[in-house]
């Protein structure tokens, strides 16, 4: 057990917050998506946590997630269900990406990917809050992540993904103790036998932003990196982008940091990163609109990214805007040749939305959106080892004569 487990730490928060119309709500009983809609955000009391947390306390810490305990919504520490969610490396990739290039590699979290960052606080706060049955939709991940920390605390899980989500992933969820069911549809299909269910009662929707607590998991991704690049931040981010969830959190822990007086008022640009066959949020940017519109027909080989809908679409759009940013597409042939190069040639394998990161960075650096000279992080959200690998064909006889020459 981690030692950031061991005691209790008063916990600052003061209520929640609606995304859109500013609404308040309480903090204490369990919360969907505020009646308009959309996601409740988290508010904390940061100059009490400033009066109570300073930079070197923080620093003097074990540096895992639960370092960051009084920007964080869990109350009671009996309510953490841990399997050790660590801070995670960033690896230079100097031969695919180039000099100033790191990636985050978040393959290294429990269930093999960032999915663990947001429900090990939803699924903390849910236990906190009394819920004993949670449903989802997911490509895959997340619904891993839900299984293995919910199982482990005795809520009980039913879990939808699309019939093509990858197959380690369907099995990893059914052996992490979830009852899966593969949909004929897409992520929001899934959503919305999800939604009929907690309609009527038969358990708690956890749907991406539909509970406020998985950005505030997510947004520990941002808390890390300023503490990891000593209380600077990048120049750019390029984020794979589905749900957004990221995203978001990594923008609201920018402006939490900043209160605290941690950081400046500087901000990466931040670049949302879809797939070429999937990319409403891209779609909405170029076109100037707030919200973004189903993508009908979508496909990608980066199943995490493959989201036709996103609920927190103009929270996505605002942050990026804001940033100076953009939202960018790439290919399944670029997404592929950026993971096949950053493996042989950086040896770090990538998972494919990691893969569309570096992919959409090359084309921002071709295109002069990106500087060669900048500071640039790559989130690759989950372990390359999930994903098919191109065949590794060669056999040898060991009782034929060897052409070692041909070796
Ligand atoms: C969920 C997921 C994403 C998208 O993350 P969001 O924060 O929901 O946009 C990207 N890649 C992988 C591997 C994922 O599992």
């Amino acid at each position: 057990m981690n030692l950031n487990l061991v005691t209790d730490r008063p916990t600052f928060v003061t209520h929640l917050e609606c995304s859109i119309s500013g609404g308040l709500y309480d903090a204490d009983t369990l919360q969907g998506l505020s009646r308009a809609g959309r996601p409740l955000l988290v508010r904390y009391d940061l100059d009490a946590v400033k009066a109570n947390l300073s930079r070197e306390t923080l620093e003097a810490r074990p540096s895992d997630l639960w370092r960051w305990r009084e920007l964080l919504p869990v109350r009671g520490t009996e309510n953490i269900v841990s399997l050790g969610e660590i801070e995670t490396p960033l690896i230079p990739i100097a031969r695919s990406g180039g000099a100033n290039v790191l990636v985050k590699d978040e393959g290294r979290l429990p269930t093999g990917s960032f999915k663990a960052r947001g429900l090990v606080m939803a699924v903390a706060m849910a236990k906190e809050l009394g819920v004993t049955r949670i449903a989802m939709p997911t490509n895959g991940n997340a619904g891993a992540a839900l299984a293995a920390y919910a199982s482990r605390c005795g809520i009980e899980t039913i879990v939808f993904c699309p019939e093509d989500t990858p197959e380690v992933n369907v099995r990893e969820i059914a052996m992490q103790g979830a009852r899966v069911w593969r949909v004929n549809g897409l992520i929001d299909d899934c959503g919305a036998i999800v939604a009929k269910g907690a309609a009527e009662g038969r358990w708690f929707d956890f749907s991406t932003l539909k509970e406020p607590y998985r950005i505030e998991g997510k947004k520990t991704m941002g808390l890390e990196l300023a503490a990891q690049l000593g209380w600077r931040l990048p120049d750019a981010i390029f984020y794979p982008t589905g749900g957004g969830t990221g995203l978001i959190g990594m923008w609201k822990a920018f402006d939490e940091l900043e209160k605290l007086g941690w950081v400046g008022p500087e901000r990466p640009r931040m670049y949302a990163v879809q797939a070429s066959g999937c990319a409403p949020i891209v779609r909405a940017f170029e076109a100037g609109e707030e919200h973004a519109e189903r993508w009908e027909g979508a496909h990608t080989v980066a199943a995490g990214i493959r989201v036709p809908r996103a609920v927190g679409d103009f929270l996505i759009l605002r942050a990026v805007r804001e940033s100076g940013g953009k939202a960018l597409s790439v290919d399944d042939p670029a997404i592929l040749q950026a993971v096949e190069d950053c493996a042989k040639q950086d040896g770090l394998l990538l998972c494919p939305e990691g893969g569309a990161t570096l992919a959409a960075y090359r084309e921002a650096l071709r295109t002069g959106e990106v500087d060669g000279d900048e500071q640039v992080v790559l989130f690759n959200c989950a372990t390359g080892l999930k994903y098919p690998m191109p065949e590794a064909p060669h056999t040898l006889d060991r009782h034929a004569t060897i052409d070692f020459d041909a070796l």
